[in-house]
């Protein structure tokens, strides 16, 4: 029998399209495949083997990301070729860390396939570009809701790096984390962007200032999965096309 193996794969933020020519390899020739719940259903209808649903809408509760470590032991022992399939990269903010962790203290071989992360692939649908020389010259990206337990970013040390921040899983405490960001000295008028369901069919965007960032989601009901952009970049977004209109910053 072959040496239990898992690949953790980057399913890439939606459009099939963007899938690595590696993850389409593996994802074809997986006996079964474990997926989150942000996996396009585009992605989904490419698995020939079982599918097996293992997300954890919102969720941080230990037993499940246990469960799924057990059942990926399982069915790698069985000697099934088995896919984790993660929505963006497995390796950003993704558990793929903790998932490599438990294979290889279970003693199973386990290879990271690379994903286009939602956060710079998300802003380059709309037209933004994370970095840029005129503009910034580095990105952060950074996690707006660390989980129960866990330390808060340090907002105003980021805020004084001057560099884009690209914020996940921000959605729902954006008007903390502005309040953070103005607080610390962070322009009122400094463009923000909300990049939602990007690369889905579902794909809407918004652009506004850091002030009306807040005011903007609920404007526009913008829902998870977004991402937060905030940054000289923001105000780079594409104009024509738009479902929403940019705002200008006073
Ligand atoms: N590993 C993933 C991130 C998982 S955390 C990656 O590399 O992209 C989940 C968060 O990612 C969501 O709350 C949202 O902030 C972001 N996200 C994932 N897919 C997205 C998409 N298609 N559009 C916008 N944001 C997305």
């Amino acid at each position: 029998m072959n040496t239990p193996f898992v690949s953790l794969v980057g399913a890439g933020p939606g459009d099939p399209d963007l899938l690595t020519v590696r993850a389409l390899k593996r994802i074809e020739a997986a006996d079964v495949v474990l997926a989150d719940d942000l996996i396009d259903p585009r992605v989904l209808a490419l698995v020939r083997g079982r599918l097996l649903r293992v997300g954890k809408r919102g969720g941080c509760i230990s037993t499940d990301q246990h469960f799924i470590h057990a059942l990926m032991i399982k069915e790698a022992r069985a000697g099934h070729r088995v896919v984790r399939l993660k929505g963006g990269d497995p390796f950003v903010f993704g558990r793929g860390g903790e998932e490599v962790d438990a294979l290889r203290e279970a003693g199973i071989e386990v290879e990271v396939v690379s994903g286009l992360t939602s956060g710079i692939a998300g802003p380059a649908a709309v037209g933004i570009p994370v970095t840029d020389r005129r503009a910034s010259p580095g990105v952060i990206l950074v996690t707006g809701h660390p989980g129960e337990g866990r330390t808060e970013p340090d907002w105003a040390a980021l805020a004084r790096t001057g560099l884009t921040l690209v914020i996940y899983m921000g959605v729902a405490r954006a008007a903390h984390i502005t309040a953070q960001l103005l607080a610390a000295g962070l322009r009122a008028d400094l463009p923000a962007a909300i990049v939602s369901a990007a690369h889905t069919a579902q794909q809407r965007h918004a652009v506004t200032t850091l002030a009306d960032l807040p005011a903007c989601i609920a404007r526009e009901g913008l829902k998870s999965p977004s991402l937060l952009v905030v940054g000289e970049v923001a105000a780079m977004a594409a104009i024509e096309g738009l479902s929403v209109g940019v705002q200008q910053s006073a």
